[in-house]
């Protein structure tokens, strides 16, 4: 740290006015509203540092002696307290404006998988706010308009002069009578008490694409509700919820379901109509099929988000065996047994996902 009386430019025995003098002096210069050098900025800390050490006689007297310094760089009663006390505390930066952006809203849209499949449009209703029509978000009463503020003259903030260690200084506030916009409306709008905008209940049309998945948020920017005083409307995000179906599930753009087949038609082979979201297809079954065997079919899949082209559908068979045998049942798969006697039960490598891909239509 660069020594303190260097710093304000005064020799070990200044007096208290000439280290007030050189901080005035060098303070005006480095100010950060007059110098937007960077390394002023720094000086700036340093200069105001080496102002709240030597200022304190008790301070002034351990730095002296080499002791610690006690605001280990930036702190005491602070850079922002002096700062105040020179430039007069909360920067008047002109009247602040009335309209204010609206807030953003979540919502919620639950879609079905043949919804997912080809994308849908949707109508949901929202509670928000828009625009007032009898003042175009302005707030007054048609044919009025705002009027300058009497107290703060139009510029939002009160300067007021305090006196202080240094001198008198100006002080600013934003002005209480105009809430700090520097303009008041006597005469408010009827049709939204002078808030700009209204509550409505508005039709969301929306058009969900096709391929979202569960869990999706797409986000319309600006469709959200009208801020204060007309200000510009927030956004909407909408959640994708996609509710399960009963028969097809889905995996990335494929979509799978089972077919359950009697031993009969699995054996003999058959024709099996099933419903898609494309409607009715025929499949084959072939005759000799297994449990686990795949039928594929191309492009009957969910439609890819903001893409062309489809996933597929894939149709797993499984086999079932007859719960309960009657008599005659029985006795005709006793007859198989007896034709078949050279198969086995028999212990073979687990092959998890082991599926003959048919292509069938
Ligand atoms: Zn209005
Ligand atoms: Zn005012």
């Amino acid at each position: 740290m660069s020594d303190h009386y260097e710093a304000l430019g005064v020799s070990r025995d200044a007096t208290d006015d000439q280290i007030k003098k050189a901080y005035r002096k060098l303070a005006r210069e480095l100010h950060p509203d007059v110098n937007d050098a960077p390394e002023a900025q720094e000086r700036f800390k340093t200069v105001t540092h080496a102002y709240e050490v030597l200022s304190d006689p008790d301070e002034r007297r351990k730095y002296d002696m080499g002791g610690q310094d006690p605001f280990g760089g930036m702190g005491g009663f602070g850079f922002g307290d002096i700062f105040d006390t020179f430039f007069g505390g909360g920067q008047a930066r002109g009247p602040r404006t009335r309209s204010e952006r609206g807030q953003d809203a979540l919502i919620r849209v639950d879609m079905t998988l043949d919804e997912v499949v080809f994308g849908a449009p949707k109508s949901i209703e929202i509670d928000t706010a828009v625009l007032c029509e009898t003042c175009s978000g302005s707030c007054c009463r048609p044919g009025t308009s705002p009027s300058v503020c009497d107290i703060c003259r139009g510029s939002g903030s009160i300067q007021r002069q305090v006196r202080s260690l240094l001198g008198n200084v100006m002080t600013s506030q934003p002005c209480g009578a105009c809430s700090g916009f520097g303009q008041v409306i006597a005469d408010k709008c009827d049709g939204c008490r002078g808030q700009g905008r209204v509550r409505a209940r508005r039709t969301l049309d929306l058009n969900i694409p096709a391929g979202v998945e569960d869990g999706l948020r797409l986000q319309l920017s600006g469709q959200g509700e009208v801020g204060f005083a007309g200000g510009p409307q927030g956004d909407i995000y909408v959640d994708v919820a996609v509710r399960a179906h009963d028969i097809y599930s889905r995996n990335g753009d494929d979509l799978h379901c089972t077919l359950e087949v009697p031993l009969h038609d699995a054996v003999l082979g058959n024709r099996a109509k099933i419903e898609t979201f494309d409607g009715e297809v025929e499949v084959q079954i072939e005759a000799g099929v297994q449990s686990g065997d795949q039928i594929h079919l191309k492009n009957l899949g969910v439609t890819h988000l903001r893409g062309s082209g489809r996933g597929d559908l894939f149709v797993t068979i499984q086999l079932v065996t007859p719960k309960k045998a009657d008599q005659k049942l029985k006795e005709l798969f006793r007859q198989i047994a007896d034709l078949r006697k050279s198969e086995e039960i028999k212990l073979v490598k687990h092959t998890q996902g082991h599926f003959s891909r048919r292509k069938n239509r």
